[in-house]
């Protein structure tokens, strides 16, 4: 019999569970470790962000699913990594703390024969000085949490600008090395659309502010779209959506700071500008846990290197 963890209860870590209970005879153990109660379909935070879905359809309680299916459950974080064990424990196992419950502050030896690490990436808003999720009119939509927020903030501004207000939309990523542009992307063309809906897309300049070198990078160095015999980059396909719905770029940007309504920002030609704004949706870097993982003797083995990316 073996006994498998994983760790986070994401679209990796929740698909490699139920796909491994459903495959593995019964002897076999599979333990679910993640602080979130929740089950959340990430990408359509850029729906919650809208007010076009509530938070509620995008997300389900894990615990009586994985009761029904078998998949032992702990709401707990993992802290670090003993993969030789310890003196006192001889199999490996993940030092991890329980966040609820009677438990709550407790650290447990989760032992593992065999271990998933599936904890996502690490949302870094500390890398860029104020930019903190719901705070200086600076919204995210990387979580239902945020995404509920951005709502908030976009519908309370469209309020405004049904009585007169002229606003600015800044859309975008919030560091220099953030990734996830296509998420921002969606979300800058569901502003736009929803501004239309409400009859205040006149009062509106709305501006994408981005790190990538190019319009349609995405982060990967672009696109090749065919349509018929016809194929299309997809800075020039972005460019046209762009152009024809109004809205503004900025490229080669990296955010560094966030004041109230103000992005300060450094561009590839080394010159520091800022871009003032009404509502402003930045993703913000991404980056490990920072877990670290130590041998038998509890010396540290090896630091989370995406942490130090
Ligand atoms: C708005 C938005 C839209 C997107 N749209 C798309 C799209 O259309 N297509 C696409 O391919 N991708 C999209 N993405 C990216 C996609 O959502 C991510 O790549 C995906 O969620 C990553 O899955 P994951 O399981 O690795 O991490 P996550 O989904 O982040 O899950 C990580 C899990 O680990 C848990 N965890 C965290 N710390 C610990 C710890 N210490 N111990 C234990 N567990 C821990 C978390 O609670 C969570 O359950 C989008 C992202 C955003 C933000």
């Amino acid at each position: 019999m073996s006994k498998i963890v994983i760790l986070g209860a994401g679209i990796a870590g929740h698909v490699a569970a139920t796909h491994l209970r459903r495959k593995l005879p019964k002897k076999h153990e599979v333990v679910v470790v993640s602080p979130n109660s929740n089950y959340q379909w990430v990408p359509s935070n850029i729906w919650v962000g809208i007010g076009r879905m509530k938070s509620e359809k995008i997300y389900f309680p894990l615990e009586p699913l994985y009761k029904k299916k078998g998949i032992g459950y702990k709401q707990a974080k993992a802290i670090s990594f003993y993969p030789e064990g310890d003196k006192t424990e001889e199999k490996p196992y993940v030092l991890s703390e329980y966040v609820v419950g009677e438990n709550k502050g407790q650290q447990e030896k989760i032992t593992y024969d065999y271990l998933i690490n599936a904890t996502g990436p690490k949302l870094n808003f500390e890398a860029t000085e104020g930019l903190i999720p719901g705070k200086n009119k600076a919204y995210s939509v990387c979580t239902y949490t945020h995404a509920d927020h951005a709502w908030e903030g976009l519908n309370a501004l469209i309020q405004e600008m049904k009585k007169g207000k002229k606003a600015k939309i800044l859309i975008g990523t919030g560091h220099a090395k953030s990734t996830c542009q296509g998420a921002a992307f969606e979300y800058i063309l569901n502003v736009e659309q929803e501004l239309r809906k409400h009859n205040v897309r006149d009062m509106a300049e709305v501006t994408w502010i981005s790190n990538e070198y190019q319009l349609g990078d995405f982060g990967m160095d672009g696109m090749l779209l065919s349509y018929g015999s016809m194929t299309m980059k997809s800075h020039e396909m972005v460019e046209m959506v762009f152009e024809d719905r109004d809205i503004k770029w900025i490229l080669g940007a990296g955010v560094n700071k966030v004041e109230d309504g103000l992005a300060h920002y450094e561009n590839l030609e080394g010159e520091y500008k800022t871009e003032a704004y009404d509502f402003a949706m930045l993703i913000p870097s991404f980056s490990g846990h920072g877990f670290k993982a130590y041998d038998k003797m509890k010396t540290i083995l090896q630091r989370n290197c995406l942490k130090d990316l």
